[in-house]
This record gives structure tokens, sequence and C-alpha cells, in this order.
């Protein structure tokens, strides 16, 4: 295979992008949504297979009751949010790809009423029934990568762990769900933190926090200091550059070790949780609770941007009324932030478990330019690729040689795409050049 690549250069010049951080919800304390009268739940939130519903029309569901079973190992089961009767099992179009999803409607009867919490002592418990705790509660990525959790927890024996990297970065713009988790749920996130190095059998860990969040790096920092017996648990403020909070960069910025290519952080010895995440494993081992809200940033063109503790399955637009006045140029529903985000097919999409943020736009078209060749798409890939390259293969039709610049290294950040003077979007051909290798069956 030729090299094309600028190999190890992420390690030796600084790379990512300056978006402006517009983070005016930092400190607005996060607020619990009014129960919601009906929610709508996808029955695939996560990675893998999309779970089997297991309720039918008419049934009565309290909170946290199993609706959906996971439908193999990487899948995740999906739990009513509410208490009530579903109304229907149906099909929507899905949040994360538009394309049709099972889904499941629960009326609410305003009671709020939970299955029995089972509690336990993580001290107390084996790592196969933490493991078993973890995947009952239906727990994946909530940074928006939303891999299931007890996967990720469960490395195949030759793989050697030594390191939990705790991923506080919070790296794309407008959003804050994180950062007020870190400041408000400190204890929790810690305790998950814990009961994750128990289950990997390590005893280090660092929770990597980009430097625009010194309050959230204080309050772990002392938070730790307090710990009695002391854990190996240090914070590691990191620099704030999209997009410092993806797996590899930070692993690269923590460990100073490049993740393989095609290959995991595992691979290298760490695995990277979530603060959100963590925060729902301490939950689900220490309480018995099953996944069935999340902290969601309500921001962009809104009066009064929140965040919102919100149960999934409640409509964005639910969220967006508590949020003041949407400007009258908004025409676009965003899941996510406006780097990786994923534009809704409407206000009403529901709240699933990767969704961080809501975020109101205006639609930004802008008419594409031929390539300049001026390699600043170059310089911000945090991967050391050379993106320009992947749309030249796309143009051409020359998909067999997207693997000679790596494709598949490309974490699809869209830093190169942000700083194109072009107008490339260039994200949108690398995702179409991965479609095109995948039909052609080469990895
Ligand atoms: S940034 Fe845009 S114009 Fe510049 S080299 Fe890359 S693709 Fe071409
Ligand atoms: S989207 Fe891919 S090619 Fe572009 S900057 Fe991110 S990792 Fe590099």
């Amino acid at each position: 295979m030729k090299m094309h690549v600028l190999q190890g250069l992420g390690l030796r010049r600084r790379t990512g992008v300056h978006p402006p951080a517009r983070k005016l919800t930092r400190a607005r304390a996060i607020e619990h949504m009014p129960l919601p009268s009906k929610v709508i739940l996808p029955l695939q939130q996560h990675i893998g297979a999309c779970a089997k519903a297991v309720v039918k029309r008419g049934d009565e569901v309290k909170v946290g009751q199993v609706i959906a079973e996971s439908d193999g190992f990487v899948s995740a089961p999906i739990h009513a949010t509410i208490s009530g009767t579903v109304k229907q099992v149906t099909t929507i179009a899905s949040p994360i790809t538009g394309q049709p999803v099972p889904a499941i409607i629960i009326e609410s009867d305003g009671k709020d009423e939970w299955i029995e919490l089972v509690p336990a002592d993580p001290k107390n418990l084996s790592n196969e029934q933490i493991l078993t705790r973890i995947q009952n509660a239906g727990i994946v990525g909530m940074g928006g990568a939303t891999f299931p959790t007890h996967v990720k927890l469960n490395p195949p024996p030759q793989k050697h762990i030594h390191t939990v990297i705790v991923n506080g970065a919070e790296c794309e713009p407008y959003i804050t769900a994180d950062d007020r988790l870190m400041l408000e749920e400190t204890d929790k996130i810690i305790a998950g933190i814990k009961i994750a190095m128990q289950v990997l059998s390590v005893t280090r860990a660092h929770i990597a926090i980009e430097d625009n969040k010194p309050r959230a790096i204080e309050r772990m920092r002392k938070t730790l200091a307090q710990l009695s017996p002391p854990e190996r648990i240090t914070v590691v403020a990191v620099p704030s550059r999209y997009p410092m909070g993806a797996e590899k960069t930070l692993v690269k910025s923590i460990l100073h070790v490049e993740v393989p290519e095609g290959g995991l952080p595992m691979d290298v010895g760490a695995v990277v949780q979530n603060v959100a995440t963590l925060a729902a494993i301490s939950d689900a081992v220490t309480l018995g609770k099953p996944l069935v809200e999340r902290v969601v940033t309500v921001a962009g063109r809104v009066s009064e941007p929140k965040n919102l503790l919100a149960r999934f399955g409640t409509a964005a637009s639910s969220l967006i009324e508590l949020c003041g006045e949407p400007d009258t140029s908004v025409d676009q529903v965003i899941f996510g932030g406006p780097m990786m985000g994923i534009a809704q097919p409407t206000y009403d999409s529901p709240i699933i478990k990767g969704t961080n943020c809501v975020l109101l736009t205006r639609s930004d078209f802008r008419d594409e330019h031929s390539c300049i060749r001026c390699g600043r798409c170059i310089d911000s890939c945090p991967m050391g690729l050379m993106p320009l390259m992947f749309v030249n293969c796309d143009k051409k039709g020359e998909y067999e040689a997207l693997p000679d610049y790596h494709i598949a290294n490309c974490v699809e950040c869209g830093a190169c795409a942000y700083s194109c003077p072009a107008n490339i979007p260039l994200v949108s051909y690398i995702k179409n050049g991965k479609t095109e290798l995948r039909k052609r069956g080469i990895k």
C-alpha cells in the first residue's frame, strides 16, 4: 500500500480548529423538564442491532420497564421513560440516520410510577454482575457515539487495558451539558469512574477536560483530593481545540500514542468513557436505575438557552418551548453540535440517548468552489490525513484509491470542511467514499 499520509503529524504539530465556543449556557444550572404527556422511543438509539419490542398497543408500563430487548451482544434494551399506556408500535424517521426505524409511543398517566429499583454496593458485585447491570440499564456512549457500554467495558482478554480516559472535553461549540454535569454531579461521575476501573481491573484514570472549563477542572480536582483512600485518578486540562473530544485525539493527547489505523483505543491499552456515561453507570450499578433521561443543552437562535434534564422520547419542540422564542430566521434543528450534529426532519424529533444538544440554526448553503490546493484541510486534520485527496478520488470515481489515503482513520469531525475556503463539503465526500468502499467490500 502506498503511504499517502502525513504519518504521526498530529503528534508533532498543532491540528484541529478553533470555531467560536459560544457556550452561553455554561452558567445555566440543569433544570428538570416537566414530564411529557407522550414519548416516542425509537428502538435503535445505539450502534449495533436494533432492539426488539416486547410490548404491544394497550399495555400499561412503568418508568424503567423494558419495552424493547437487546437483539444480540452489541445492542441495548430500551426502557419506558414515563408511566402510562403503549399507544402504538410504529415506524418513525430515525433521529440518527433519517431512515425508517421501529418506535414505541407511550401516553403518560401522569403518575411517574417507577419499577422497583434494586440498589447494590459495587464492591460486593463481581465484574460479570456489574456488566449485567450496565447492560440491563441500556447504557450506551452518551457523548454521541452510542456504542453499548457493556461491550466497551468488556474488551477481549488479549487486550491489556491499563488506563481509563474520561472524556470531559466537550469540544463542540454551544454544548455545555457535560460541563454542567461535572459541576453538579461530580461525585456520581467519580463513582462511575471507580466502577469502570474496577471492572477493567485498572488502577489509573485520567479525566480530560478542555481548559475553557476551569470550574469543572477545579471541582473535579477538589473532589478527588478529598477521596479516602485516594485513587489514582488525575485531571488533565487539555487545550481547547476542536476535535479534542474525538477518542483518538484524546488518546494521543493523554497517552502520547496513536491508535493504529482501523483500531480502537483498547489497542493501545485505553478505554475512553464520556462523563455522562459514567454518571449513568453509577446510577445503574449502585441504584439499579435504567437509562431513561439525560441532560440536553438547548442553544443557538433561542432567546433563553438552557440545560434541561429530559426524558428520552420527549419531542425536541417541547424542550424548545421552554427556552423562549426562537429567532424568526431559524429553519433547522440539529441534534448535537454544529460540527458533527445531525439535522432533523422535524422539530418533533424525539430526544434519544446520544442527544447532547438541540441546536436551532439557520441552514447555511454556500456554493462549492474548486479546490485551490491551499492545504488548510491538511493543517486542520487531527488524524494527519490529506482530506483533499478524498474529494479528488470521489470526483474521479477512484474509490479503490481511498484506502491509500487512510480514509478509515477519518473520524468525520468536520475540521477540514470548517477550514476550507472553497466551501467544499469534505465530510459528505468522505462519507460517500466510505459507503462506496463498503459496497465494494473494501476495508
Ligand atoms: S482546504 Fe479546501 S481548497 Fe484548501 S486544499 Fe483543502 S479542499 Fe482544497
Ligand atoms: S473529517 Fe476526517 S479528514 Fe476531515 S479533519 Fe476530520 S478526521 Fe480529518
